[in-house]
């Protein structure tokens, strides 16, 4: 199990904007500068993952070690090929959180650009852990997350945390999963990633009409 507590994000204005609706009222956004640094002061980005061998492949999911049971046919049908998977938990902590809703009510511009950018803050996130486990394994990663793919439920979350352990997970990166399956603070992000058959992104499945969408949904 790696816990990864110093990271140091590459995040810029040019990416930033490029996160959900941010781009088109890029000009009636001043000081973008200002406000990632007060993102940048904010979050706290730290990351738990570790590697687990798949003992089985059914069509209803993946049995890895411990006997633990990921129940998904999606997961069954694109990890068809691999041997092993990286579960994965990341935060962005929940500092960011705060000023959000403390600034809500008065400032609602100010508290909707930082919620973004605190998104992207995420997403740079994921993407630093993702370069990390591909050059630790040489993999061509795609990303699943329970709840983010019609065939893997929100439930499953509970398999994710179970493997690190829930006290694991509060201890040392302070993400807690509630009775509902939220994740507490609510920037965070709980996955595997694996070497898939096709370059497999959960957008490609999601018919929603979402500002954060990042490939096109997919008819299958
Ligand atoms: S389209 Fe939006 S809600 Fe759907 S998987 Fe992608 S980011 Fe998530």
């Amino acid at each position: 199990m790696l816990v990864i507590d110093k990271v140091s994000l590459n995040l810029s204005v040019d990416e930033a904007l490029k996160i959900g609706q941010l781009g088109r009222i890029a000009d009636k956004i001043d000081d973008m500068d200002k406000r990632l640094e007060e993102c940048k002061q904010l979050i706290k980005p730290v990351a738990i993952y570790t590697y687990t061998k798949i003992k089985q492949i059914s069509k209803e999911g993946l049995l890895i070690e411990e006997n633990r049971f990921l129940e998904s046919s999606k997961l069954a049908e694109q990890l068809s090929c691999s041997t092993e998977i990286a579960p994965y938990i990341i935060t962005i902590g929940s500092d960011l959180e705060r000023r959000v809703t403390s600034i809500s009510t008065d400032k609602i511009l100010d508290s909707w650009i930082l919620d973004n950018l605190g998104t992207y803050a995420l997403r740079t996130l994921g993407k630093h852990i993702q370069g990390r486990i591909q050059n630790e394994k040489g993999w061509k990663i795609s990303r699943f997350n329970p709840g983010s793919t019609p065939t893997w439920a929100l439930e499953e979350q509970e398999k994710i945390f179970g493997i690190f352990s829930k006290e694991v997970v509060q201890e040392k990166i302070g993400v807690q999963l509630t009775d509902s399956f939220m994740m507490i603070p609510r920037k965070s992000v709980s996955g595997i990633m694996g070497q898939a058959i096709s370059d497999y992104h959960n957008c490609m499945e999601c018919r929603l009409a979402c500002e954060y969408r990042q490939k096109p949904y997919k008819e299958t």
